[in-house]
């Protein structure tokens, strides 16, 4: 696992708006850091500058002490697994096909693909045999979003980012994604940042929380306890 670390990161959107200014945050390696504020103050922003879909207008980020600001966001896809919150499954593709993207894009042979979506599937808690070959329109919300994390690790990326992956399920169904995340979490010890609108996810899932107001702005970097003035 890799230590993740921003300096001064900003952006500001072509069209005028400041959606992070100035950010300074470092993210120890193996930990889960949740990203919580209210809609609006930057969140996805820092995950996709940090993956590279965004392109920063200021700051830098750094990958161990490796300064990625510029780097090539496909080279990146090897070390950065992403899921999002509406999964992005490929429809017309089957859940063995989905979890298997990205090490395919990468050029692993067939056999190695083959064991890994296996692998991932168990690691997901989703039965290959019995859901691999279904379509996401076959699957519950809770199943999809299982298949998103798997996808996510699949070429078992140094570092997991989260955005509000669990956020379209029922509650209960998100409570047991977050235990098993968890459970997962504890296996794999990647370094994961996970943004959540949800103080309660933040919570439960954090080793440590970093609170955000408007404009990308840290309000608050602590673990959980201290947070919660305990
Ligand atoms: P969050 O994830 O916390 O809801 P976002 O990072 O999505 O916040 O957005 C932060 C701010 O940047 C918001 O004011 C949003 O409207 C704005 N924003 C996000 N994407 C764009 C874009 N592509 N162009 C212009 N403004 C954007
Ligand atoms: P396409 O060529 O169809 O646009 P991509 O090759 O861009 O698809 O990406 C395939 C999938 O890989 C995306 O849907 C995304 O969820 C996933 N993915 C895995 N890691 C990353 C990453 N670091 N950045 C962006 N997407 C990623």
């Amino acid at each position: 696992a890799a230590a993740i670390r921003l300096d001064g990161l900003s952006k500001s959107y072509p069209n005028g708006t400041v959606a992070v200014a100035e950010l300074s945050l470092s993210v120890p390696a193996g930990e889960l850091v949740t990203l919580v504020g209210p809609s609006g103050c930057g969140k996805s922003t820092i995950l996709r500058m940090i993956n590279r879909l965004v392109e920063p207008t200021g700051g830098h980020i750094y990958l161990d002490d490796e300064d990625i600001t510029d780097a090539d966001p496909v080279v990146l896809r090897r070390r950065i697994g992403y899921a999002i919150q509406d999964v992005g499954l490929f429809p017309h593709q089957t859940v063995r096909e989905n979890v298997a993207t990205v090490p395919r894009l990468l050029g692993w042979p067939r056999a190695k693909v083959r064991e890994r979506v296996d692998e991932l599937l168990d690691l997901v808690g989703l039965d290959g045999g019995q859901y691999g070959k279904r379509y996401p329109n076959e699957l519950s919300g809770g199943q999809r979003q299982r298949v998103g994390v798997a996808r996510a690790l699949a070429a078992d990326p140094v570092v997991l980012l989260m955005d509000e992956p669990f956020s379209a399920v029922d509650p209960i169904a998100r409570t047991r994604l977050q235990e098993e995340f968890l459970r997962l979490q504890a296996e794999v010890r990647k370094t994961t940042v996970f943004v959540t609108h949800d103080v309660d996810e933040a919570v439960r899932l954090g080793d440590r929380i970093a609170v955000l107001s408007e404009g990308g702005k840290l309000e608050q970097y602590a673990p959980p306890a201290e947070i919660l003035g305990r």
